[in-house]
């Protein structure tokens, strides 16, 4: 078997944990001492979807029109974020030229389609529904590993049956799987390219990221253990396939500690840009507390089963996914459109869309004026906070959305993004309406996204030695060179011919 290349994603890994914890991390090590390595800048926002699908065409959001799992659009509408074989990722480009290229585990990539070789859906995925190209692709994998999971019914461990304990059981289960999963899909197909990604990281990193810094706490060394966990699979992978083939490791972004989250609607509204139409009525509200119930309930593993059981449309009200979509679907509905002139969804950053309609009819001629006036005043708006835990005035980082997003679909793009820092921590955005307070001091994570992620390659391929910072839309156009396979995607990322021996 000779593979030409073998791309590892870690979603969420930090490049300063694996710094910290290097020793512990032979495996990793090794691309750090005979390949090129360095901090790898994620896109805004830096979410896995649309982080992969930037990634996997190293493009913005704007010109692949991938703006999230789910988001609002201009008109209005939901609309969620898909990987098409239109976008243009790198495993599309090699696969019309003929390699065999196998696809395995990227979220985002519902429903898997046709190409030359297979692929192997990504979170989030209906339940029921077909996740493998091929189609029978599907239960080979299910009876080979005894029922492959997809995801795990995320949750905070405070609100599970057996709390952390049985959170880490269940990442480790679809960690296994995942892992053991890959190899089979490398033996059955023996690709030309394979590229996945692993998950679990990111599930433990959000939970029990809080415990790093308290060695009395049995968790204390739980994100330490799971590095090593990684580490261990990057080994197994990279003996499975031998030193001929060229193997890329990232991460989608970074993660950063959080212990306060800001209710971003509120503020609007009390700044009186935003206006709701009376109490907020939330549609779906007995789901969310049903959900709440069955999760205290059941064990994880009893609910997985539960939900392969349960028909889709009970089982999918009942997953962390429906209840973002009710949270974003309680803004379209609650909102006075007639009334607001900015409102934001949230999460790991904020994401502030103004109301276009409302300032055209109100300033016909100088919307774009209006405009420019409304995201200045949110900046000094966001600029004045205080974190209340510090008493300090909050830091925020500013993405706006003519620099930020370039493309055929800038349109849908948010007008203003805002990474709020206190310190070294990072503020979670809540878009929660009908809040009395401004601020939670107990938010749903522990640790959140951060736009520092990670790389490392080694390979015939690949120079030895080399410590650059790179962006995550550079990794595409670069493997494609490293491969040798031309392109005519209009990049925004630049091949970092710096690591590429001749
Ligand atoms: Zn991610």
């Amino acid at each position: 078997m000779k593979m030409d290349a073998l791309v590892i994603g870690i979603d969420s890994a930090s490049p300063y944990l694996i710094q910290k914890w290097i020793d512990k991390l032979p495996n990793i090590r090794s691309f750090y001492e005979v390949g090129s390595h360095g901090i790898l800048k994620s896109i805004v926002p830096p979410e896995s979807v649309p982080a992969w699908q930037c990634f996997a065409t190293g493009m913005n959001p704007a010109k692949i029109g991938v703006y999230g799992f789910l988001y609002i659009g201009r008109d209005r509408k939901l609309k969620s974020g898909r990987t098409t074989p239109e976008l243009g990722c790198f495993w599309d480009i090699c696969s019309k030229q003929g390699m065999k290229v196998g696809i395995f585990n990227f979220p985002g990539t519902y429903p898997p389609y046709p190409i030359n070789g297979f692929m192997v859906s990504g979170f989030p995925v209906p339940h029921g529904k077909t996740w493998t190209y091929p189609e029978a692709l599907m239960k080979r994998i299910d009876s080979a590993v005894g029922g492959y999971e997809i995801d795990v019914p995320l949750s905070k461990p405070s609100d599970m049956k057996g709390g952390e304990e049985a959170h880490l059981d269940q990442v480790q289960r679809l960690h296994d799987k995942c892992l053991q999963t890959a190899k089979l899909l490398i033996e059955w197909y023996d690709p030309d390219i394979f590229a996945m990604t692993f998950q679990g990281l990111d599930l433990v990193q959000h939970d029990l990221w809080q415990y790093m810094d308290r060695p009395d706490s049995p968790y204390s060394n739980a994100l330490r253990d799971w590095y090593i966990n990684i580490d261990n699979a990057v080994g197994e992978l990279r003996k499975l396939v031998g030193p001929e083939t060229n193997v890329l490791l990232l991460s989608d972004h970074g993660s950063t500690p959080c212990s306060s989250a800001l209710y971003v609607n509120r503020l609007l509204e009390l700044k009186g840009l935003l206006t709701l139409t009376g109490p907020v009525k939330q549609k779906g509200e007995v789901y969310t507390r049903l959900r709440k119930w069955v999760l205290k309930k059941f064990s994880p593993r009893t609910l997985a089963t539960l939900y392969k059981l349960t028909p889709e449309f009970i089982s999918h009200k009942l997953t962390y996914a429906a209840a973002i979509e009710r949270t974003l679907q309680g803004l379209i509905d609650n909102i006075d459109w007639n009334k607001t002139l900015a409102f934001s969804t949230g999460g790991h950053q904020a994401h502030v869309y103004l109301n276009y309609d409302l300032m055209e009819e109100q300033r016909e001629n100088d919307a774009a004026k209006a405009s420019k006036k409304l995201v200045s005043k949110l900046c000094e708006m966001m600029s004045d906070l205080t974190d209340p835990r510090t008493g300090q005035k909050v830091s925020p980082v500013f993405h706006f959305k003519d620099q930020t997003f370039k493309g055929p679909y800038q349109y849908d793009a948010p007008d203003l993004c805002v990474e709020l820092y206190s310190g070294k921590e990072k503020i979670q955005i809540n878009p929660r309406l009908g809040t009395k307070e401004l601020w939670n001091l107990d938010p749903h994570f522990s640790s959140i996204h951060s736009r520092d992620g990670f790389w490392a390659a080694m390979g015939p391929r690949i120079k030895r030695g080399v410590n650059l910072d790179a962006k995550l839309l550079d990794m595409s156009p670069t493997l494609l060179k490293i491969l040798r396979v031309d392109s005519t995607n209009d990049f925004d990322g630049q091949v970092l011919d710096g690591v590429i021996a001749s």
